[in-house]
């Protein structure tokens, strides 16, 4: 298998994790307990690297949205719940933990589902974020990298569920899809 052209090595993504769980155990130093909302599937990865750089007292969750099938074949803002959390978050400080942020459409979603729950606070952390693609503005709290609009793939990102499990982020040219 051909492997994609790196756009962040392991080394530059483990040290830009490193600086968002500074900031994370920094604005949540008075919290008692913070909950982690990763989004199924491509967050696993980043959230357990981002979880176990963690100082602070916290708890993982996950949720599952419907994704792209691939980039044209669906509408972005057909965003559907596939799998909720297990616990209510009412009255608890929740960060959502998403992969990459495209048109917004998906993080726009969730802050409204979730924040339809009444949690104490709600925050977002997202790895990647394609400013060129926005169609829904959503506060963006912490944020690992800025990247233009091209199809990343490995650390969690897959392309028809390939590439998931590379090490590093890879720019996926359109002769490999
Ligand atoms: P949004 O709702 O912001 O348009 O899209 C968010 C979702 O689209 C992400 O969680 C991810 O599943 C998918 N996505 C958007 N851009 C990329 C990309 O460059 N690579 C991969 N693997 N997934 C992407």
């Amino acid at each position: 298998m051909n492997t994609p052209p790196t756009l962040f090595s392991e080394e530059e993504i483990a040290s830009q994790v490193t600086v968002l769980a500074t900031e994370i155990d920094e604005a949540y130093a008075d919290a008692d307990l913070l909950v982690l909302i990763g989004v199924l599937k491509g967050s696993f990865i980043f959230l357990a690297d981002l979880a176990r750089k963690l100082t602070i007292p916290h708890r993982v969750e996950f949720i599952a949205v419907s994704s792209y099938g691939t980039r044209e074949s669906e509408t972005a803002d057909s965003v559907r719940l596939l799998m909720d959390v297990r616990h209510p978050v009412v009255g608890e400080h929740v960060l959502l933990v998403e992969d990459i942020v495209d048109t917004g459409h998906t993080l726009a979603y969730l802050k409204r589902l979730l924040g339809a729950r009444n949690p104490a606070s709600l925050k977002t952390c997202t790895l990647l974020h394609k400013p060129d693609r926005t169609e829904e503005e959503v506060e963006l709290d912490f944020l690992g990298f800025t990247i233009p609009d091209v199809w990343v793939v490995g650390y969690g990102l897959d392309y028809a569920e390939r590439y998931r499990t590379l090490p590093y982020i890879g720019e996926l040219p359109p002769e490999m899809r």
